[in-house]
């Protein structure tokens, strides 16, 4: 049991702060407007932090996968 990434899309505002710090996990969708995981296990966990960091509405999440 690994934990996984998670966005709360009805928080996501879409600025893309996450997209920009970490392009491997992140994805843009652009029909919904909103940024998607593309690699919820993760990766660069430096990365995922720092976007968590960033994140203005703080809805990324570590969640237990
Ligand atoms: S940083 Fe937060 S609000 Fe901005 S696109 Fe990513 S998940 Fe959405």
């Amino acid at each position: 049991m690994g934990k996984i990434v998670v966005i709360d899309e009805d928080e996501c505002t879409g600025c893309e702060s996450c997209v920009e710090l970490c392009p491997e996990v992140f994805e843009f969708d652009s029909d919904a407007e909103k940024a998607i995981v593309i690699k919820p296990e993760g990766g660069d966990e430096e990365c995922i932090e720092e976007a968590m960091d960033s994140c203005p509405v703080e809805c990324i999440f570590w969640k237990d996968g």
